[in-house]
């Protein structure tokens, strides 16, 4: 995969439903930053998803 390809896709999922997300900031309000995180990493598919694009991004060299 290309890099800006993925850097694209990572946005495009950021600005689609990360941004303004209701949960992430009700989280972040009671459990902390670091509560929240640990949310979108190990319960949200598009927490997922954003890991396995920033591993792929990784992986690629340009
Ligand atoms: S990863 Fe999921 S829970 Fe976290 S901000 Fe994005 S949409 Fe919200």
């Amino acid at each position: 995969m290309n890099k800006l390809i993925v850097i694209r896709e990572i946005d495009e999922m950021l600005e689609t439903y990360c941004d303004g997300c209701f949960i992430k900031r009700e989280l972040k309000t009671n459990g902390g930053k670091a509560v929240a995180h640990r949310f979108c990493i190990d319960h949200c598919t598009v927490g997922e998803q954003l890991r396995f694009l920033g591993i792929e991004l990784n992986k690629v060299k340009n």
